[in-house]
Parts: C-alpha cells; sequence; structure tokens
C-alpha cells in the first residue's frame, strides 16, 4: 500500500477532498503539485501537514524533483475546459498530453512505477447511447477529449512496456463541497442562487447527466490505489438525472428563503443530450460502490456554499 503520495492538481476540487479523505482513511504522507492556474494555496490551510510544490507539468526537471521519495501519483492536473481546447488545441495540447508524458517519463527515472489518471467518459466517447462503459470506440469531439483519449494511451503503454501499474478513472459529473471556482452545473446553479439570480437551462431541461458526490469519487480512487489495478474504469453513479429533477432536488435543499426560477434557452451546440455510465467493471474491480444520494449530496454541497459565501465579494 503506498504511503507517499504526490497529488498533482492537489489545490483544485477533486484534490483538496481526496486529501481530506486520505487524512482519515490511513497514515499518508501527501505532496502536493500544482501550477497554481485555477486553485490557490490558501486551499490547503485546512491541511497544515501536506507539502505544497508550485511547479507546472511542462517543466520536466521540476516535476522530477516532485517525485522524489514519493511511491504512487494520483494524477488530478489537467486543463478540463472544453470550449477552450476547440479555441487554442495546442495549449490543450502542451497541458494534458505534454504534461502527463512528462510526469510520466520522470516517474520512470524516479522509480515511481503507480499512477492513479482522472479521465472522463463523456469527451472521450462522444455522442454515444447510454449508459456509457469502457468496451465503446473512443471518439472524441473536441481536442480535450483526444487529449483524455491519448494520456489514457501513455498509461496503457508504461503499463505494459515498463511494468506500471497505471489506471485512469473515468469521472462522470462530480459536485461537492470545494467546488466554488467550478463551472459545472451544480457549483455554478448555487452560486447563481446566493447572488440572488435565476438559472439559465439549456434546452427543456430533460437532459440527462450521471451525477456523483465528490466523496464516492475520492472513494474509487483510495480502492484503485490500495487494490493496485491497472486499465480504464468509468466511475459514476450509474443513475441518470434530468436538469429538471436537479433543480427541483436544489430548491428542496435550499429552502424557501433562496427562490428558484429558472429560464430556458435553446440548448447549446455541440452539448451531449444524455449520458450516465454503466458502472459494473469498477464495482467488480475495485468494489466500487457509491453510496451518497443525490438529495443529501446536494445538502452538504449547498452548506459549504452557504459556509463560503464571502467569496461572492472577493
Ligand atoms: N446546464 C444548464 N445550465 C447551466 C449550466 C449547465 O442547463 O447554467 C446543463 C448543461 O446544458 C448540461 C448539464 O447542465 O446538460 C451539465 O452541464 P455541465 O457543464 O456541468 O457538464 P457537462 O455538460 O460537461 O456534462
Amino acid at each position: 500500500m503506498p504511503k507517499r503520495i504526490l497529488v498533482t492538481g492537489g489545490l483544485g476540487f477533486i484534490g483538496t477532498n481526496l486529501i481530506a479523505l486520505l487524512r482519515n482513511n490511513g497514515n499518508f504522507e501527501i505532496r502536493v503539485l500544482d501550477n497554481e492556474s485555477l486553485g490557490r494555496r490558501e486551499y490547503l490551510t485546512e491541511f497544515p501537514e501536506v507539502e505544497f510544490i508550485c511547479a507546472d507539468l511542462r517543466d520536466p526537471e521540476k516535476v522530477y524533483e516532485g517525485l522524489k521519495d514519493m511511491d504512487c501519483v494520483i494524477h488530478l492536473a489537467a486543463d478540463t475546459r472544453v470550449i477552450n481546447s476547440i479555441v487554442d488545441p495546442h495549449l490543450n495540447f502542451e497541458n494534458n498530453v505534454v504534461g502527463t508524458f512528462n510526469l510520466l517519463n520522470a516517474m520512470r527515472r524516479a522509480n515511481v512505477p503507480t499512477i492513479i489518471n482522472a479521465s472522463t467518459g463523456g469527451a472521450i466517447l462522444g455522442d454515444v447511447p447510454p449508459p456509457v462503459h469502457e468496451g465503446m470506440l473512443p471518439e472524441p469531439a473536441s481536442p480535450y477529449g483526444a487529449s483524455k483519449l491519448a494520456v489514457e494511451g501513455y498509461l496503457s503503454s508504461f503499463s505494459k512496456s515498463y511494468g506500471f501499474e497505471a489506471c485512469s478513472l473515468r469521472f462522470s459529473n462530480v459536485y461537492g463541497p470545494r467546488s466554488w471556482h467550478k463551472g459545472s452545473v451544480v457549483a455554478h446553479f448555487m452560486k447563481q442562487l446566493l447572488r440572488g439570480k435565476e438559472l439559465v437551462v439549456y434546452g427543456d431541461g430533460s437532459q440527462k447527466r450521471d451525477y456523483i458526490y465528490v466523496e464516492d469519487i475520492c472513494q474509487g480512487i483510495l480502492s484503485a490505489m490500495q487494490r493496485r489495478v491497472s486499465g480504464v474504469f468509468q466511475l459514476g453513479s450509474g443513475w441518470p438525472t434530468t436538469i429538471n429533477k436537479l433543480i427541483a432536488r436544489i430548491s428542496d435543499v435550499v429552502g424557501s428563503g433562496y427562490p428558484v426560477s429558472a429560464r430556458y434557452e435553446d440548448f447549446r451546440t455541440g452539448e451531449i443530450l444524455n449520458t450516465w455510465c454503466d458502472i459494473s467493471k469498477a464495482e467488480a474491480a475495485l468494489g466500487f460502490s457509491p453510496s451518497m444520494p443525490l438529495d443529501e449530496g446536494l445538502a452538504r454541497t449547498w452548506c459549504w456554499f452557504i459556509e463560503h459565501r464571502q467569496r461572492l465579494d472577493q
């Protein structure tokens, strides 16, 4: 069982939640490597025991230094903005593909042959009939999706060529506390409600997504690390939820002090209508068993947003 863990992108939403989970589940030494492009160093204030290195994955020597004395890497650092990747595919390629290649190559030099990589089903597979699963043919629709597919390919090759334990976890739509800086729908809607603004729904609200609470995702990461698996695994709740249902649940959670009103606009071009995932491979191989009900997860998320609402003024 790895003890010393390097978390790339550890200042982000999933990274900070993962650190909280690891702290309660074992005696880990955690080092974060992050370029502070989105996350802020102060997000680690609640984890004073965590070591922080400010470095960019495009700098191979710094990455190599960051790997010193580590047993395992949890690779969360990525440029995940789909539209930005279409506007500037080269930047996305440099950050995600070159950055991950530098990391893997430095791991080879530093003899740290274990990596868990955050991946995505939606962007890699494109518009396919749900539920999505690992056996589907990848057909990325954006440079971002292509970058994630390339990264999965490099992990597979480092596993087979150099004996790495290398696994890619394809996350569905993750929500939860510590997501203030995210533009994804749950975080965005909660910030709009705090600002007293109406919600905008793109389409008629019937589009379905697989919303999974961040702690369940972090449990999946921990299991992948404990079980030392290689390969690709889809992680999600396994259930579809429409935007209309999501809004109804959020409305229940926030209560009458925050009246919820929604305006309906056209579907956004290029957006997938429905996607959710089949998690049977992860259930069998990782013992993955997401347990947070949507209402409870949204309630916890809203509590966190209320506690941090002073960020509206920052
Ligand atoms: N969505 C919406 N209004 C918003 C933001 C998102 O109706 O202000 C919808 C969006 O059209 C999509 C779903 O919420 O169907 C999830 O969007 P998100 O950007 O979180 O994730 P993705 O589309 O990448 O799955």
